[in-house]
């Protein structure tokens, strides 16, 4: 019998939609019958946040309980380490985000685990685990195996496993692990202007602009003809730092995953890695961008080297 951990991820009071994708992932690794799936939550709610768990293919959910209500990457690190431990998983399944590539890393160096960030396949090859992720910038698919390893920590890329639908009843177990202590301790939690604007993580069409439209004053013919072809307007992070859109419009690594989304266009966006955490994964991404060499052409599957404006008058004008 093997054990599959999966770490939920929440924010505020909210699981994350990203950990009904990481089930399904793990239910992927099942291979006998009485493979376990267990789901773990981590923090001071851990017990009753785990009324948001109640998901089929979870044999047992744990309530985790530590001294610190917000996500807290060192108490993070020692809970997941201690369940490690204590229920020998083969395979630990956290997201790929902020939060779990801030202790991730350490669980597995720590343990001397196999490890393996931005996974979008799982499968087992002769009985072998096997993860597949992203190599160099996107170009390649790169498969890789734990040899010698008896426990694998991987981060799974949002919107690579479809999320699971049907609700059950899991046991419940509490794990109370109010004892571990960080150096750090969360005092105030800041809320980001223009929060809880729109979930961008759930729309399937994006456009997202970027440097590239210049000045605030543009963002309005975007905006409009985002309206026009029912797009969500998303937003590279130096719009949202400059207050041009909210920051819940942001795409990347410390702004969004858009995982529901199926078609991407990037206006005068370059392609940075913290954007593309956001949006590689997405099933069709049109870029338009002056610079031919941008990086974001490495992932688009339309590329238009054209001046972002022109096409913005030329949509409108088609539109009209
Ligand atoms: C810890 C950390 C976290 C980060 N998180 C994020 C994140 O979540 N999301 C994010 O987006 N960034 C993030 N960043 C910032 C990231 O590194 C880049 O700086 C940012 O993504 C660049 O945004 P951009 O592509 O809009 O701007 P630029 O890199 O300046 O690119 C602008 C592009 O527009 C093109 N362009 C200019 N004018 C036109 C025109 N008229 N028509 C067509 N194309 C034109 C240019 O050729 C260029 O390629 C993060 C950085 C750090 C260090």
């Amino acid at each position: 019998m093997n054990t599959i951990l999966v770490v939920a991820e929440h924010r505020r009071g909210e699981v994350r939609p990203v950990t009904l994708e990481l089930i399904t992932a793990a239910q992927q690794l099942k291979t006998a019958a009485d493979d376990r799936v267990l789901l773990a939550i981590i923090g001071q709610e851990a017990e009753s946040l785990a009324s948001q768990l109640q998901w089929a293919g979870v044999d047992e959910i744990i309530a985790c309980k530590t001294n610190s209500a917000e996500f807290e990457p060192e108490l993070a690190e020692q809970a997941v380490s201690a369940l490690i431990v204590s229920r020998k998983p083969i395979a630990v399944l956290l997201p790929h985000s902020v939060d779990s590539l801030g202790y991730a890393t350490a669980v597995a160096v720590k343990g001397g685990y196999g490890y393996a960030t931005d996974v979008f396949k799982l499968a087992y090859d002769g009985g072998a685990l096997v993860a597949t992720r992203g190599g160099y910038n996107q170009k390649v698919n790169v498969e890789v195996d734990f040899p010698g390893h008896a426990c694998a920590v991987m981060t799974i890329r949002g919107g690579a496993f479809k999320p699971v639908e049907t609700v059950a009843a899991p046991l419940l177990t509490v794990d109370d692990r109010s004892e571990l202590s960080a150096r750090s301790r969360p005092l105030e939690f800041i809320e980001q202007g223009g929060g809880g604007d729109i979930d961008i993580t759930t729309v399937e069409f994006i456009m997202s602009i970027g440097r590239g439209i210049g000045e605030e004053a543009n963002v309005e013919d975007f905006r409009e003809l985002a309206d026009n072809i029912d797009a969500t307007l998303c937003c590279s992070r130096p719009i949202a730092d400059a207050g041009w859109l909210p920051k819940s419009r942001q795409v990347g690594q410390s702004g969004k995953v858009v995982s529901a989304c199926k078609l991407y266009v990037a206006m005068g966006i370059s392609g940075s890695i913290q954007h593309m955490a956001g949006m590689k994964h997405v099933s069709t991404i049109v870029a338009v961008n002056t610079d031919p060499g941008a990086s974001i052409f490495t992932i688009a599957k339309y590329g238009i080297v054209a001046d972002i404006f022109e096409i913005q008058e030329e949509l409108q004008a088609q539109l009209a």
